[in-house]
């Protein structure tokens, strides 16, 4: 009895080669094969006589073949098949290049049925290019109606998959339908066999329609479900209580050299509200580069702080781990708490910037663990291993790109266990990321995290000043800088150099570049050269030196990306500036225009038509751009290597309000009803099967 699960492998008419083919597609039962959809449809369905064809269409038409023959021609590699069709009106030649194989179902005792694409021959006459052929008494799955085309793949033809799907789906097997009837029935969708059949074997386009919806009704269904439950999940457990002392945050407020942003307000006031309840916070600040995130951030630490409690900031890198230290040390000098940072290159504490002590990674633990050190800064990489703390009781996670569902599932469960595997108060949560989210993927994907958003550029910031130069003026540019460097201002020339690929032949290419640059262009500019290569303790004295103004120049790759705060940087170039996607150009963007000074950001290229390049020209609002960035690449580029383990079609319709909200809709009611999904089983499976997945990856 085939079922969902019964193996590809298993199945008599797939051969071993075959089946891992398929493996190789990431298919491996029989319901990754149904759930294999068409990319298109040829549309052959209507049949035509042969006096009717003409030439550049597709058509399909009956008859009898004759004239079989196959030539091989060896000098070329080259086997040539060919065939003529005649029906009551006519007949056409028909020829196939290296598919030798036709010539076995090219019966001529029996009436076919040819669907093609009709062309013109060398001759001038009209001929049927490659087509397909089947017996008119048989069921049509390649010729004579919408025909389905699968996504290319080597060594698996759409032909075969067809003849494969169509033999599974006319079997009589059982379709476990997570989604239940009652909802179907409501939202007039499709039944998952009724559905299946539809998308791979529809008769016209508007079936195709019909059915799609249902598949993308299930996908959204099944993400908002696994982010309710989580949230379910997360509000079952304790935190503990964290009173908001307003005086005292007033007073902290008063010590900063600036007002906050009313967008600060809000945000700080949302997330000390949530640290009051008993309930773990599990929030997401959102806010676009230089809103001013790390401040809320310290707004929530110093809350805790003053609480007596333990707190674990976590940064991306160490070069950004090092800045948050020594950002909050200074922050926090009058407050006397212990903060200590802990990267793979740094185990030091103190409560003062001028009382900083290094110690050994063991004293460090063991500091942490008795709860000497309050305030715990890191790498996301070190405080996942084997860290214990005293009274863990808030964690913020920095520049958090990764989105997860899963994992931030996970990432809150670690810091529960505790040593003697009780469950313990789960610390609040507050993720930072400066990736703009547009407002329907927030709720698609963060069904499971309340959302603040910094949508405010802090202080009288002037408008970045961004402009796309040809190779042809660079040098202007060049002079440019200069000039700014006299007036005290520092600048960045950002290379487009891959980090992870063939990593020493760029580093090759930067340092070549640097050199150029200091030996040809900016002989009186100090410049420093920041690239993957380097240790943590290098990149991190030489952000030390341009911070201090040692470093006029700092010529770097990507890894200058994410955090770096240096206000008074004010010129940016960026090479060959095509090869980044909108979204990382505007992260490097945001590293200038963090202080009073006139920004300016040039983009070196010579692809004057970008439409990503001109956008930057543009705008400067990272909301606005990342809208642009999804229309132009669609929402799986988009999010890119953040996705993890989204389903494709969730992906493709993640901006998709109106689906989102209706998915959302019935996946809360049926937990209302039902809230272990005790009833349905298939929906569980499912569930169950998407956590594996992601944990996978
Ligand atoms: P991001 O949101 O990109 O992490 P940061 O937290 O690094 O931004 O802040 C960018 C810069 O803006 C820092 O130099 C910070 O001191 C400054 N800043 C933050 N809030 C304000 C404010 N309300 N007014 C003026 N400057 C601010
Ligand atoms: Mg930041």
């Amino acid at each position: 009895m085939t079922t969902f699960d019964t193996s590809l492998a298993k199945l008599s008419r797939i051969s071993e080669t075959h089946a891992k083919k398929l493996e190789k597609l990431g298919l491996f039962t029989v319901k990754d094969l149904l759930y294999h959809f068409p990319s298109r449809y040829d549309d052959f369905s209507h049949i035509f006589n042969i006096d009717e064809l003409v030439e550049d269409s597709n058509a399909t038409v009956t008859g009898y073949i004759s004239n079989v023959k196959t030539t091989r021609i060896y000098k070329r590699h080259l086997t040539i098949t060919s065939a003529t069709v005649t029906d009551d009106t006519d007949s056409i030649e028909m020829i196939w290049f290296n598919q030798a194989f036709v010539e076995q179902t090219l019966q001529t005792d029996k009436k076919l049925r040819v669907s093609g694409k009709v062309a013109l021959s060398k001759k001038g006459a009209i001929q049927f290019n490659s087509p397909n052929v089947e017996r008119l008494e048989r069921v049509p799955t390649s010729t004579g109606r919408l025909v389905p085309i699968y996504p290319e793949t080597a060594g698996i033809t759409s032909k075969w998959l067809r003849w494969q799907i169509q033999m599974i789906l006319s079997k009589d097997i059982t379709y476990d339908d997570p989604i239940p009837k009652n909802i179907l029935d409501k939202l007039n969708l499709q039944s998952l066999g009724d559905a299946l059949k539809t998308i791979h074997f529809p008769k016209t386009e508007l079936e195709v329609e019909y059915a799609s919806k249902r598949f993308m009704f299930e996908e959204m269904f099944l993400l908002q479900l696994i982010t309710l439950r989580t949230r379910a999940a997360l509000s079952k457990e304790k935190a503990t209580e964290i009173p908001f002392d307003k005086k005292m945050i007033q007073n902290f407020i008063a010590t900063l050299p600036f007002k906050l942003t009313d967008a600060q307000k809000t945000s700080s006031f949302q997330i000390l509200k949530d640290m009051e309840r008993s309930t773990p916070m599990n929030r997401l600040l959102n806010g676009d580069v230089g809103a001013g995130k790390t401040l809320v951030a310290a707004i929530a630490a110093l809350q805790a702080l003053e609480s007596g409690h333990q707190i674990a900031i976590l940064a991306p890198t160490e070069v950004l781990a090092s800045q948050h230290f020594n950002t909050f040390l200074t922050l926090f000098e009058k407050n006397d708490h212990s903060i200590g940072l802990l990267t793979g290159a740094h185990k030091m504490y103190g409560s003062h910037p001028a009382l900083v002590q290094d110690v050994t990674r063991q004293k460090m633990l063991k500091l942490i663990k008795g709860g000497d050190i309050q305030l715990v800064i890191g790498t996301h990489a070190v405080i996942q291993d084997d860290v214990a703390f005293n009274d863990l009781t808030l964690i913020v996670v920095d520049e958090q790109q990764r989105f997860g569902v899963a994992q931030r599932a996970t990432l809150a469960q670690k810091s529960i266990d505790s040593d003697d595997g009780n469950k313990k108060a789960v610390p609040h949560f507050l993720t930072m990321t400066a990736t703009p989210i547009p407002r329907t993927f927030a709720l698609a994907l963060f069904g499971d995290l309340d959302v603040s958003l910094l949508d405010e550029k802090p202080g009288n910031r002037k408008e970045i000043k961004t402009q796309l130069v040809h190779p042809n003026n660079q040098k202007d540019i060049y002079d440019f800088i200069k000039k700014e460097i006299k007036n005290g201002r520092q600048a960045y020339i950002i290379l487009p150099l891959v980090e992870e690929s063939d990593a020493l032949k760029n580093v090759k290419a930067a340092k070549e570049e640097c050199v150029r640059l200091e030996k040809e262009v900016f002989i009186d500019q100090n410049l420093g050269l920041m690239h993957g290569r380097l240790k943590s303790k290098e990149k991190e004295s030489l952000m030390t030196e341009f911070k201090n103004g040692k470093i006029d120049i700092l010529v770097s790759t990507s890894v200058v990306e994410v955090g770096v705060d240096v206000p008074n940087a004010t010129v940016m170039i960026i090479e060959n500036a095509e090869r980044f996607g909108l979204s990382q150009l505007h992260q490097f963007r945001g590293r200038i225009g963090r202080d009073k000074y006139q920004s300016y950001c040039f983009l070196f290229s010579d692809h004057a038509n970008s439409q990503r390049l001109r956008a930057m020209e543009k705008h400067s609002d990272g909301f606005k751009l990342a809208e642009i960035d999804l229309k132009l690449r669609g929402p799986g580029e988009f999010l890119g290597a953040a996705q993890s383990g989204l389903p494709d079609g969730a992906m493709k319709n993640i901006a998709n309000t109106k689906l989102v909200t209706l998915a959302r809709t019935h996946a809360k009611n049926l937990l209302i009803s039902d809230p272990t999904l005790k009833k349905y089983p298939q929906l569980k499976k499912e569930i169950a099967h998407y956590y594996k997945n992601v944990h996978m990856e």
